[in-house]
C-alpha cells in the first residue's frame, strides 16, 4: 500500500466509491468521470504501478483480473451479445494516457454514442 496512491486509499476504504465487486485481490467501481454509459475500474488490492511493470510472475492474478473482466461488464450494464460488448482500456504510463499510477482496467460499454475516448 502506498500512503498517496488514490486507488489504495479505495481499495482500503479510506476513500468512498461506488464499488460494484470486491473480493481478496480486486476492487470494482465506477469511474468519478464516466466517459461511457458503463464506465467501471477494475483495480487490484495490491500497489502495482502499471501493466509496464508486470512480470511472469504477475500472470496469475492478472489472469483472474481478465476473466473478472466480461464477468463485471455484463453484470453492470452492458450488453450481451456481438451487437453489444465492451472496451477494455490500460492506460500505461505518461505517453499512454495514465493518470493515476496504480493499474487499472476501464471497462466501458453501453449504447452508443459516447461522449469521449
Ligand atoms: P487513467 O487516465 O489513469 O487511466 O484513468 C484514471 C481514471 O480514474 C480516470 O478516468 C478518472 O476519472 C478516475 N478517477 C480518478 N480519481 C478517482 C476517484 O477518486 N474515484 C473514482 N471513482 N475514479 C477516479
Ligand atoms: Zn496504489
Amino acid at each position: 500500500m502506498s500512503d498517496t496512491c488514490i486507488f489504495c486509499k479505495i481499495a482500503a476504504g479510506d476513500i468512498p466509491a461506488k464499488k460494484v465487486h470486491e473480493d481478496d485481490e480486486f476492487i470494482a467501481f465506477h469511474d468519478i468521470n464516466p466517459a461511457a454509459p458503463v464506465h467501471l475500474l477494475v483495480v487490484p488490492k495490491h500497489h502495482v504501478r502499471s501493466l509496464a511493470d508486470v512480470t511472469a510472475d504477475d500472470a496469475a492474478w492478472l489472469g483472474r483480473m481478465m476473466t473478472l473482466v466480461q464477468q463485471l461488464a455484463f453484470d453492470n450494464g452492458c450488453t450481451p451479445g456481438h451487437d453489444g460488448g465492451f472496451r477494455l482500456v490500460v492506460n500505461t504510463g505518461r505517453e499512454g494516457g495514465q493518470e493515476v499510477d496504480h493499474l487499472h482496467f476501464h471497462i466501458l460499454g453501453g449504447p452508443r454514442p459516447w461522449n469521449k475516448r
